[in-house]
């Protein structure tokens, strides 16, 4: 069964239970070819369903063409890499683990965090051959899935949405190609550089990234990316970057799941799933396209069935997400001050601990951050606020 080992353990394929409800002779017709979409695609061809997934480029992954990202370890106790070992079966993606990281605060301070198990593993997006997506698709195209590329779905012809985000109420900038900079992982967190948000530095093996994410001034974040960029040209030598070559949205929301509980399912960062505090999502778009997946498969709402194993997540990422906000330059010396002295993938698990204070500053957050009257995401929308001046 789905969620036997409570909502800190993850997803896993091989958990799944057919239910007697499975039609093995159903066509299930997927709008998106992100991690979300084809982790959905590979846990229904493998149990022997007929899968067609519709993604509207031409190649999978998206906009990312071989970006960098952080797949976290965090805060879920089992491994990533052995997640994704288990839905990718033999295929191999590449994984750099990190075990440290430099954190720039608003003083300019550098303090490093670090952990004896990786918090987090890089690894690259888009089609390339050992890119997540990419290895995804060989999976996918191993267990029988179809894909029609430059095909625009829409949600009404589709079982599952996974068509990434919608309405961005947060930005991302950044520049990816090679360098000669030394491996490392860095980030700088200072609202008069990336306001309400951070700047990064990611470097593996030469492929390198340098990116700032802003929420609330999206108008911004061009200015922030000028700004981190030279502020890692300055402390760890990264070369003059004229221009963004990629710009992307964060677009945070709590899934709803009376939405989610009927078709078609909505999984990934289309349903919501993304974490509320840094806007990483690749995690829970694996994890929850696999969910609704094996609901699909067993029979059980998708709705209760993320509750159960996403919910005090979600209400402890938004009261994290409320605390960096509202605490602004305070709360990032706080963060900072707690990575140097503690293990850094335990303060990522601590940060998402239950508890009456985290799920009272939800209620808070939600009370205060109420959805614009224009907004898509409906009732449990938490994020679109008015962009700041
Ligand atoms: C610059 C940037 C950096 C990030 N860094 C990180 C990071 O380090 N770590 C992390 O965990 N997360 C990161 N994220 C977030 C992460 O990229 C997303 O959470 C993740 O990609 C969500 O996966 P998804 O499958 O839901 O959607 P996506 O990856 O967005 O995939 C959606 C797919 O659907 C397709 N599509 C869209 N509309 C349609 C349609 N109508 N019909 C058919 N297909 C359609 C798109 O072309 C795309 O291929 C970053 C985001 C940005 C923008």
């Amino acid at each position: 069964m789905v969620g036997r080992d409570g909502p800190s353990d993850s997803v896993c394929p091989s958990i799944v239970s057919y239910g007697e409800s499975v039609d093995k002779h159903r066509h299930v017709v997927i709008a998106g070819a992100g991690p979300a979409g084809l982790a959905s695609a590979i846990t229904l061809a493998r149990a022997g369903l007929s899968v067609e997934v519709r993604e509207l480029r031409g190649e999978v992954g998206g906009h990312f063409r071989g970006n960098l990202q952080l797949l976290t370890n965090y805060p879920d106790v089992r491994d990533a890499r052995i997640e994704l070992c288990s839905l990718l079966g033999s295929v191999p993606v590449s994984l750099w683990p990190q075990r440290s990281a430099q954190l720039f605060g608003p003083s300019g301070k550098c303090v490093s965090g670090r952990s004896s198990e990786p918090f987090g593993y890089l690894l690259q997006r888009g089609p390339g051959p050992t890119a997540l997506d990419g290895a995804l698709k060989r999976a996918a195209e191993e267990a029988g899935v179809q894909f029609r590329f430059r095909t625009r779905a829409r949600p009404e012809e589709v079982d599952i949405v996974a068509t990434g985000g919608a309405a961005a109420q947060g930005v991302a900038r950044e520049w990816f190609g090679r360098t000669g900079l030394p491996d490392g992982f860095h980030a700088v967190f200072d609202n008069r550089i990336c306001p309400g948000g951070f700047g990064y530095l990611l470097v593996a093996e030469g492929y390198t990234v340098v990116g700032a994410a802003v929420v609330g001034h999206q108008d911004r974040a061009l200015e922030a990316f000028h700004r981190t960029v030279s502020f890692f040209r300055g402390r760890a030598g990264v070369p003059r970057i004229e221009h963004p070559t990629l710009s992307g949205s964060l677009d945070l929301f709590l899934p709803d799941p009376l939405l989610t509980s009927t078709f078609p399912l909505y999984v990934g960062e289309a349903g919501g799933f993304a974490d509320h505090l840094f806007g990483f999502g690749i995690r829970l778009a694996l994890q929850s396209g696999v969910l609704a997946a094996q609901c699909v498969l067993s029979g059980r709402g998708f709705g209760p069935a993320w509750e159960e194993h996403f919910g005090q997540r979600f209400k402890t990422g938004l009261a994290n997400r409320f605390l960096y906000e509202t605490g602004g330059h305070l709360a990032y010396r706080w963060f900072l001050a707690k990575a140097s002295r503690s293990d850094f993938r335990e303060v990522g698990q601590t940060l998402y601990k239950p508890g009456a204070a985290k799920r009272a500053l939800a209620t808070i957050a939600r009370t205060v951050w109420k959805g614009q009257p224009d907004c898509v995401h409906g009732s449990r929308c938490v994020w679109c606020r008015m962009p700041k001046g």
